[in-house]
């Protein structure tokens, strides 16, 4: 199956497109990161991304398919399974009626499990088009518990010397990981408004939290909580207002040793809603695809593949350079 990445993936002899960054007629949603969307006239989209995006998709007419339900065409069908990357995350199935050929396009994905997210589900396929954010060898993960313990080790360090933790973390899936991570460790935590309004919409998904949800405010963030914070905002408007500030920045990015410390933050630690090189590997040596795109990312996922014998092509517009990987926009 042939496929085309001109600011989204287009499969021309089916004339399907799945997350495109231009308005469609058509197009698959697979989440409900910025990174991923436009203004189509029929996205398709589960209905926890639909809810994600209600306001958005105001003027649009949805088409909002539940996962393993199947949404059927002239000449295709169109098949939801979970991602785990973020509420609603999918990735997409498209079977040919005319030749059978199964297409799988992972979108975003996260194959580590948490008590969050619906967990990653392997789906065999024909063609596969992984997302390859952290296709470099050099993007390979800890184990999340060790993170995870030194993470909270920190922040009760900080608490106990009077510091006020913030955690830099995007407002729509890490931060609702973080935030449980927190609270079932015995943590106060404080969410920015943008992080609130979203995990509200976890709430009506029906995602259940250990503890209530606290929205922050500057007059009611009291001084033993932790606030979670999207990037940009923190550092110009928190510290504004306290003093004894630490930030705490949870992201793939970090194994990168120039970027271990931050200039932004006190400490960086990887943590991340992808797979990391290992798992996008491991992923296509169980599916065993006859083919496989990589997209979105670093070029090399697919030239390690093909030296381990698997046809694999990296997918890019010529416009867009991507040899120094794909930086990602997040809501
Ligand atoms: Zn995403």
């Amino acid at each position: 199956m042939l496929a085309i990445f001109d600011r989204g993936i287009y499969l021309p002899e089916l004339d399907v497109w799945l997350d495109s960054l231009r308005k469609k007629d058509s197009c698959v949603v697979s989440h409900a990161h910025s990174d991923h969307i436009a203004r189509h006239k029929q996205p398709i989209l589960t209905p926890e991304s639909g809810l994600l995006l209600n306001e958005y998709y105001m003027k649009s007419t949805p088409i909002s398919l539940p996962y393993y339900q199947t949404h059927e065409t002239r000449n295709h069908t169109i098949t939801f399974y979970p991602a785990g990357h973020c509420l609603g995350s999918a990735q997409t199935l498209i079977q040919s009626l005319d030749t059978g050929e199964k297409i799988l396009y992972t979108g975003d994905f996260k194959t580590r499990r948490n008590s969050i997210n619906v967990p990653f589900e392997l789906v065999s396929c024909d063609t596969l088009i992984i997302e390859s954010t952290y296709g470099h060898p050099q993007y390979t993960f800890p184990e999340t518990s060790i993170v995870l313990d030194i993470a909270m080790t920190k922040l009760k360090e900080w608490l106990n010397h009077g510091m006020r933790p913030v955690i830099y973390s995007w407002k729509l899936g890490k931060s609702q990981e973080i935030l449980d991570y927190l609270q079932s460790s015995g943590f106060n935590v404080f969410l920015e408004q943008s992080v609130y309004d979203i995990t509200l919409k976890y709430l009506e998904s029906g995602v259940v939290f250990k503890n209530a949800i606290n929205r922050f405010t500057p007059d009611s963030w009291p001084e033993d909580s932790i606030l979670i914070c999207p990037p940009g905002k923190a550092s110009s408007q928190i510290t504004k207002y306290f003093n004894r500030v630490k930030f705490m920045e949870l992201t793939g990015w970090s194994v990168n040793s120039g970027r271990r410390f931050s200039r932004r933050a006190d400490i960086s630690l990887p943590y991340s809603d992808h797979a990391d090189f290992n798992e996008l590997v491991e992923l296509v040596t169980t599916l065993k695809p006859k083919q496989t795109y990589t997209v979105n990312g670093f070029p090399d996922l697919s030239e390690y593949l093909r030296n381990q014998g698997y046809p694999a092509l990296h997918l890019s517009s010529e416009r867009s350079n991507q040899s120094q990987g794909h930086q990602m926009k997040l809501i």
